[in-house]
């Protein structure tokens, strides 16, 4: 029989009704002739709520009880979820991320997923049952729990299906695939039936919720194919692209299109600038070993290291990191954040008023194979959101990806302004 991994998110088992029709969901799927594996997030708003407990207790809280406290959330839903199937006459086991063999790198609060032993979910399958695993958690080779990161309920169903040799992944949510924009902020935004890891990695790093960006790399690195649907759609049928988005490899489509606009609001603009430093001194230092920099250029150059090692220290991840000389900008998204005091404090004690935090941006992007093989598109993005009044304060391009820091109360419009700029238009040509 062939395996199908099924994961549902947060709105298809935030209450009593949506978990029944998630458990007939899974048994028709069954009665396809399938062994069935699924993966569930905690009941709708659940992880923000525990967050929020937290937060009320300690504004910095600790990492590794954070992931005690938050893991709890999944293995609310499994249970339901078990019982659920159960009573429609199903026969279902749940297990933790630890029962399953999720084994995790010891970074809490955002632990990469390093192996998976799925020995007890494939005696289970053997025995004929659903297994149910809570997703967005695993346990430490130290034998701690940890959790994925937000969103990582998908990472958790792409390593199952790939360690299992599952024939397809289905990551079930709200919507029913991956959009050309978010159709909350975006109604005209159109579904895409079909999009190559690259892209779908990209727009998940930009922001784009519906799959997240480990899982889609873990996907490509196995060759998993995921099929974005809606809990609400009918079990994928001949062609799951018909009514879902199917992300595997595909053929490269024509280069310079854009396929989607993906915004993030919730991040931090870091910048460091030591002012009456020459940026002829800090440049050689920046290319060691190549030269033999001086004393005084080679302290430049570790200021910039010190303030990624502080970083480092506080398990902050950053991206669109950029140092020139003496100056770093870096951008850091809060999702991973839960002690941001903490590591406020933390910057001014040791960098005084050099590293500065900006809370007033957001970042956009526009995303697409070979996007940027010409400066066209960066220049008509540009225009798009100046004639839009959209003041930009930083661009960056990658051979996928082109973004822009933005001030953050302009984002949902500078998304529609870019969406009828490169998408629309682009249908309407
Ligand atoms: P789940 O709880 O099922 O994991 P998420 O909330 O993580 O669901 O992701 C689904 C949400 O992602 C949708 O409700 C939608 O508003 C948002 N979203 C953002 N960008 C996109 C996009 N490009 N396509 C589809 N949905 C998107
Ligand atoms: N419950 C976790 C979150 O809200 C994981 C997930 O839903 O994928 O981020
Ligand atoms: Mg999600």
């Amino acid at each position: 029989m062939s395996i199908v991994v099924q994961k549902y998110g947060g709105s298809s088992v935030a209450n009593v009704t949506r978990i029944r029709q998630v458990a007939d969901r899974v048994m028709r799927t069954r009665r396809e002739g399938h062994d069935v594996v699924v993966v569930v997030s905690a009941m709708g708003d659940t992880t923000d709520e525990l967050l929020g407990l937290a937060k009320q207790v300690s504004p910095n809280p600790d990492r590794r009880e954070l992931d005690m406290l938050l893991t709890a959330g999944e293995r609310i839903s499994m249970a339901l979820l078990s019982m659920a199937i159960r009573d429609l006459g199903g026969d279902a086991i749940s297990f933790t991320g630890s029962q399953s063999g999720i084994i995790t790198n010891d970074r809490h609060v955002d632990a990469r997923i390093i192996e998976v032993r799925p020995v007890r979910v494939q005696d289970e399958l053997a025995n004929g049952k659903i297994v149910v695993i809570a997703g967005y958690q695993g346990v430490s080779y130290r034998r701690e729990i940890t959790t994925l990161g937000r969103g990582g309920s998908d990472t958790t169903a792409v390593a199952m299906a790939a360690a299992l040799g599952a024939e397809y992944c289905e990551i079930c949510s709200d919507v029913d695939g991956v959009y050309t924009a978010d159709p909350r902020v975006v109604p005209d935004a159109r579904r895409i039936s079909a999009l190559s890891y690259e892209e779908t990695q990209e727009l998940a790093e930009s922001g784009a919720k519906v799959l997240n960006a480990q899982a889609v790399e873990f996907a490509k690195e196995k060759g998993i194919a995921i099929y974005a649907r809606a809990m609400a759609s009918p079990l994928p049928g001949a062609d799951p692209s018909a009514d879902g988005t199917v992300v595997r490899r595909h053929p490269p489509r024509m280069p310079g299109t854009v396929v989607g606009v993906a915004s993030e609001r919730d991040v931090l603009f870091l910048t460091m600038e030591r002012e009456g430093v020459s940026r002829a001194k800090c440049a050689p230092a920046l290319r060691e070993p190549q030269g033999t920099p001086s004393d005084e250029s080679r302290s430049d150059a570790f200021a910039v290291q010190d303030v990624l090692a502080l970083l480092d220290e506080h398990r902050v991840a950053g991206k669109q990191l950029h140092v020139r000389g003496d100056q770093l900008t870096l951008v850091v998204s809060r999702e991973n954040l839960h002690a941001e005091a903490q590591l406020r404090d933390a910057l001014t004690a040791r960098f005084g008023d050099t590293v500065r935090v900006a809370d007033t941006l957001g970042a956009i992007s526009i995303v697409g194979t070979g996007i940027n093989a010409s400066f066209d598109n960066v220049r008509r993005g540009w225009n798009a959101l100046r004639d839009a009044g959209v003041m930009i304060e930083a661009a960056t391009t990658s051979s996928f990806r082109i973004s822009w820091m933005i001030e953050r109360s302009k984002i949902d419009d500078a998304v529609r302004f870019l969406h009828r700029t490169f998408i629309e238009s682009a249908t309407l040509a």
